[in-house]
């Protein structure tokens, strides 16, 4: 059988593991690699190789590209305030303090999150910083080059440059985890006549950190992401005027309904229990009840939680004072000096800036290039073919953490995926069974259902909380009696989706603290309770 886990070495001794980047995928990759000796696991030595001089992937903002390399990672400008929310967007188990943030918080709280994580599992001594992996190359016996169908045997070599290396270094890998993130690689279409023709500014949302040099002029975004919108209104104050145009529109929430964070309204019991469409309904209504109806020059095409909705109080007010004008159209070209046509044959005249919200490449430059394609993909296809968005169908012992998309924060996602790499290696479905599901989805959608995505990502481990688990005697009874039992049980199906709801019960579970994050969360309490305090080792 073949496993989606990673295994011991020869001979039992230590497995060595590469993991790619220290952003939050690749810090909640290592904490869970150095886990699983502790917990009677696979011992495993980690080296995490990050290129740039500090953890924390996006969340370690950039004013500008590094001026040595011309990089540029982070797409996070000033104004970002999480548009997730902060009882579910902490790793399970390591809450986010409610004590020093708001129900959202800005992207320097969370870097400084990061940097509290990092120290709290002293991730520190594994990470390599400044160290840019340059190419990892599967090393396996089969005439072709490929690894064999059951190639649990490939290891990697991994060549990396750090700081004081003169010439690039290899090692030899078990493993390797790629946690590089998507959203670096700015990717702009291919617009007829840009190049030509417009003599305006033309930029990716990427590049963007703040409205103050936009003032008085004339902007015209186009995408209508989260970015999009963000930036939309951020300069709504001080430009002259402001266009949003989208080929397919979008959602748009507010951050609080009915004075609760909005994802308060859409958890476990909403996504598992209620059929997919009559959740949808309701949550639709709510919505409508609170904002009026959506704009029919905004309305999408799916359904609300069909795709990752944005979140943005202001924006429908934009939308309905004429600030913000939606175009809903596609780009056609570029004419003339300044002027942008669109689809529908409207012009957009006098244009100083455009703003290319248009999102990003995936691309793994330093794997193989065909490590998106199943073995049946055509070999030009474009999609990302991977087993639930972490296990290729052509290569062994390589995983990707933090790849998907979900309605929802990331950290819980990119930890279920860390430990589903680490699960019982008697859990891997076999070769047969992967190649029947593995689905192709366009490159640019990774988007997965958000409750269920990791409730089936850790079903192997036994830590997805059911009903079941739930009433069992060993959860019911623990932390003060059957009443407070019953609250967690209630809490998991019908408060605001804690991500401490996966360390309840299974391989990795740390009960304690799970429940009390989970009762103090969905109590609202403005800080942590002195236990949580004590299990977290906090004065
Ligand atoms: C504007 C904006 C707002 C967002 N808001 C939210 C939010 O509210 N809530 C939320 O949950 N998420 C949000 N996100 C999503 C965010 O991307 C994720 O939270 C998170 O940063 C993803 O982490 P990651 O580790 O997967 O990738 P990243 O954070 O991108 O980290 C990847 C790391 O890999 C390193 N790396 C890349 N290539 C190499 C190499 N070859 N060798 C060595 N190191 C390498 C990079 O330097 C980087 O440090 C937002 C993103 C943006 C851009």
């Amino acid at each position: 059988m073949e496993s989606a886990s990673i295994e011991p070495g020869k001979n039992g001794q230590k497995k060595r593991v590469a993991i790619i980047g220290a952003g939050l995928s690749g810090l909640v990759a290592c904490k869970e690699c150095l886990a699983e000796g502790a917990d009677g696991g696979v011992e495993i030595a980690a080296d995490v190789f990050e290129a740039r001089a500090e953890i924390g992937g996006q969340w370690a903002y950039q004013a500008e590209p590094d001026p040595v390399t011309g990089e540029l990672h982070s797409s996070i400008y000033d104004g970002v305030v999480l548009n997730s929310c902060r009882d579910t967007t902490g790793f399970s188990d390591f809450p986010v303090d409610p004590a020093r943030h708001g129900d959202y918080f800005s992207h320097w709280q969370m870097h400084q999150y990061l940097l509290e994580y990092a120290d709290h599992f002293n991730l520190h001594p594994h990470i390599r910083l400044s160290t840019k992996i340059l190419r990892c190359v599967p090393n396996c016996n089969s005439s072709d080059g490929k690894p064999e169908e059951n190639g649990q045997d490939t290891t990697w070599t991994v060549t990396f440059q750090g700081p004081n290396d003169k010439q690039p270094q290899e090692r030899t890998y078990d493993a390797v985890i790629s946690a590089i993130g998507y959203n670096t690689i700015p990717l702009v279409p291919d617009f007829k006549g840009l190049k030509e023709n417009f003599k305006g500014e033309f930029m990716h949302g990427h590049y963007y950190r703040r409205p103050g040099r936009f003032e008085g002029k004339r902007v015209a975004i186009i995408g209508a992401g989260s970015s999009a919108i963000d930036i939309a209104c951020e300069l709504v104050p001080g430009c002259r005027e402001v266009h949003l145009v989208t080929r397919r529109g979008t959602w748009i929430l507010p951050r609080y309904v009915l004075g609760k964070p909005v994802e308060a309204w859409d958890n476990r019991a909403t996504q598992i229990w209620m059929p997919g469409r009559l959740g949808e309904w309701l949550q639709q209504k709510l919505l409508d009840a609170v904002q009026g109806a959506h704009p029919d020059s905004l309305k999408p095409e799916h359904r609300l939680m069909q795709q990752n909705p944005t979140i943005r109080t202001e924006f429908l007010e934009r939308v309905h004072t004429g600030l913000v004008k939606i175009h809903r159209a596609d780009v056609e070209g570029f004419e003339g000096d300044h002027s942008l046509v669109l689809s529908d044959g409207t012009r957009l005249e006098d244009l100083d800036v455009i703003i290319s919200c248009t999102g990003y490449h995936r691309d793994q430059p330093h794997l193989p290039a065909d490590v998106f394609r199943g073995d049946d993909d055509e070999e030009s296809g474009d999609g990302i073919n991977l087993y639930k968005m972490i296990v290729p169908q052509r290569y062994r012992n390589l995983y990707f953490v933090g790849l998907s998309e979900q309605p929802g924060p990331a950290p819980p996602a990119a930890e279920a995926a860390a430990r589903y790499v680490l699960s019982d290696k008697r859990s891997g479905p076999s070769g047969e069974w992967r190649r029947a599901n593995f689905v192709a989805s366009p490159r640019h959608n990774n988007t997965e259902t958000y409750v269920p995505y990791i409730d089936n990502l850790l079903a192997p481990l036994g830590a997805n909380p059911t009903m079941g688990r739930l009433l069992a005697p060993r959860l019911l009874f623990r932390n003060g009696g059957f009443l407070t039992g019953l609250r967690n049980l209630s809490a998991v199906y019908f408060d605001v989706t804690s991500n401490a709801q996966w360390r309840l019960c299974g391989r990795g579970a740390n009960p304690e603290l799970a429940v009390e994050t989970i009762l103090r969360t969905a109590r609202g309490d403005k800080e942590f309770s002195k236990r949580e305090k004590e299990l977290l080792g906090i004065k």
